[in-house]
């Protein structure tokens, strides 16, 4: 490609409405442009990178044989009520009305389309198993769309959903799928882990996320275990429940006055108790009934495992006049001792003795409550939120907590979406049964963007060559002289006839420093530069993006130097 007759708006100024860096440099090297709060154009360049990114997703799940369709962007209300996400989606889904006034949403996501498809095309065992993938643009009304392509409300998104017979089936296409992500995320050059994870609103029990570490935070946050590998979202993550320290007699149960304190750091200041003493009681609603739930002073409780506990999809906390009227107390004074709510504590408080808790009378609070003689909880199971350092579950070595951004998410889903809207299959025994399915999704765009966010530095993009728009960058530094314009058509043309994808700055009223600058922020691997040291002596230079690193080379030889290095760089990246 020549620049003259390109297009690469490139922008020098830094862009207000961007936070982080991969969203600046996007719009600074003309890849997107922002059509309004979360949807984007993709300009030539930033289509390249992305069409190849699919393209790496294509290869990856073709070869585990997953089929490719496509569904229409536009789903009819009726399929979306059959399994009540028409209501249940809320305000997340885009709905429209056409003429006749028929209600219709912009597909947040494709469940119900493509079981809708399996009911009426697949009705025999010795049809499955069967995935069907799709690469698609995907609408959701985001509350918050921010970072670019990360979160927008118009996104491109791979999704698959795969058909089964047997559980053992569905393990083998969820490994499968699994494995293909791995290559997928690899050959895209980014540092992607798979983590365990909750499944929300999708549905199913298990289910893995793969997240990138991200320096801006905010979006999902996951620990790792550096000795074993344990990986998981803070949401289901677990931590090892600390040895038994029960060496303590049991004391005497005393009711002292704590007058306003209320918050652990309070009772604990008051008291001049340490916070790992005290234990937290939180009333929780549930499905119209109350629980008390209780957790070490310095522990956090984890909604999420709560929820996952108790097969509930609603719980909240309950609201102060609530508190008062089934504990009799309010906020903060509240504990598990006389009290027939039923009470569901974390595991480390198992460990605890002689500890403190609220008395359940405004401004008084326990000492030396005991577990067994004071209260007997009905659950006693992992509630709490694991914290930086915590014990790794499985061997013992302090965890570590980061940010992440989810690139990719599976999920065993089971019979979910099957029963729901009544698809069925005649099995082996000729009984009709319902599919068993998986669901498999990977943001395209949030991938892009979060190359990106992996690979820069402070003067632009560094691509890796599987999404590089170009392997290689020709820069004639005086254009307007002859000779360095006929080298760079010459090696141009060349490298066009061996296939190489190359663009040619052509621009001649364009300074050196100028065409320096852009091609360090587009960010091609390979620069070739043709300067004075051609004039004198033949000599071009060839400098890698990534490395900074120059070498000089005759200009005969310089072609067969360039094929070399990308097809090894290619296959490094491929293997
Ligand atoms: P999140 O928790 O980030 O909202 P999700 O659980 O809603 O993600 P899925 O429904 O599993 O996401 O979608 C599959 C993939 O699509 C995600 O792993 C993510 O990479 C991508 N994705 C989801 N929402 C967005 C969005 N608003 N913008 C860009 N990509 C998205
Ligand atoms: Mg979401």
């Amino acid at each position: 490609m020549r620049m003259k007759t390109f297009f690469i708006p490139t922008q020098r100024e830094e862009p207000q409405d961007a936070e982080i860096i991969s969203h600046k440099l996007m719009l600074k090297a003309g890849l997107v442009r922002k059509m309004a709060a979360g949807i984007y154009s993709f300009l030539p360049l930033g289509l390249i990178s992305i069409k190849k990114v699919e393209n790496i997703v294509r290869e990856e799940m073709n070869s585990i044989g997953a089929l490719e369709l496509l569904f229409p962007a536009i789903l009819p209300k009726e399929l979306w009520e059959e399994t009540g996400r028409w209501y249940a989606y809320g305000e997340e889904i885009f709905r429209l009305k056409d003429r006749r006034e028929r209600e219709f949403c912009l597909g947040p996501t494709h469940e119900e389309a493509v079981v809708d498809l399996a009911r009426s095309e697949i009705h025999s065992y010795k049809e499955l198993p069967k995935t069907f993938y799709q690469i698609q643009t995907k609408y959701r009304d985001e509350i918050r769309p921010r970072f670019g392509l990360i979160r927008g409300r118009e996104f491109i998104m791979k999704d698959a959903y795969s058909f089964h017979a047997t559980e053992e089936e569905l393990e083998k296409t969820y490994a499968d799928v699994f494995n293909a992500y791995v290559r997928i995320f690899r050959r895209c050059g980014l540092t992607a882990i798979p983590i365990e994870a909750d499944s929300g609103t999708i549905g199913g029990k298990i289910s893995h996320e793969f997240v990138v570490k991200s320096r801006f935070g905010g979006e999902s946050e996951f620990v790792i275990c550096p000795q074993c590998g344990y990986a998981a979202n803070t949401e289901v993550a677990k931590s090892a429940d600390e040895p038994l320290k029960i060496d303590e007699d049991e004391k005497t149960l005393e009711r002292v006055k704590t007058f306003d304190a209320k918050t652990i750091e309070e009772v604990s200041n008051f008291l001049n108790i340490r916070a790992s003493k005290l234990v937290k009681s939180l009333l929780y609603k549930v499905d119209g009934n109350f629980v008390l739930v209780i957790v070490k002073g310095d522990d956090v409780l984890n909604e999420v495992k709560l929820r996952n506990l108790l097969s509930s999809g609603e719980i909240a906390p309950a609201g102060e006049e609530e508190v008062i009227r089934i504990m009799g107390a309010g906020f903060g004074a509240i504990g598990p001792v006389n009290t027939d709510v039923e009470i569901i504590m974390d595991k480390k408080v198992e460990r605890m003795k002689n500890f403190v808790t609220g008395a359940n009378e405004n401004g008084y609070h326990y000492l030396n409550v005991n577990i067994g003689r004071d209260f007997k909880p009905a659950i006693i199971e992992d509630i709490r939120k694991v914290k930086d350092k915590d014990p790794c579950p499985h061997c013992g070595t302090p965890l570590e907590i980061y940010d992440g951004i989810e690139v990719g998410h599976t999920f065993k889903l089971g019979t979910k979406y099957s029963q729901k809207m009544n698809a069925l299959f005649e099995d082996r025994d000729g009984k009709q049964k319902y599919y068993i399915m998986g669901c498999y999704g990977i943001g395209v765009g949030r991938t892009l963007q979060s190359i990106i966010e992996e690979h820069n530095d402070d003067f632009g993009i560094k691509w890796p060559f599987s999404i590089a728009p170009f392997h290689v960058e020709i820069l004639p530094l005086n254009s307007s002289d002859e000779d360095i314009e006929r080298c760079a058509n010459s090696i141009y043309k060349k490298l066009l006839e061996h296939y190489v994808e190359v663009l040619l700055d052509d621009r001649d009223d364009i300074s050196a420093g100028v065409k320096f600058n852009d091609a360090d922020l587009i960010g091609i691997p390979l620069q070739v530069i043709i300067g004075n040291k051609y004039k004198s002596k033949g000599i071009v230079e060839v400098k890698s993006r990534e490395t900074g690193q120059r070498v000089e080379i005759n200009a005969d030889q310089v072609i067969e130097f360039l094929r070399n290095y990308i097809e090894k760089e290619l296959e490094k990246i491929n293997k």
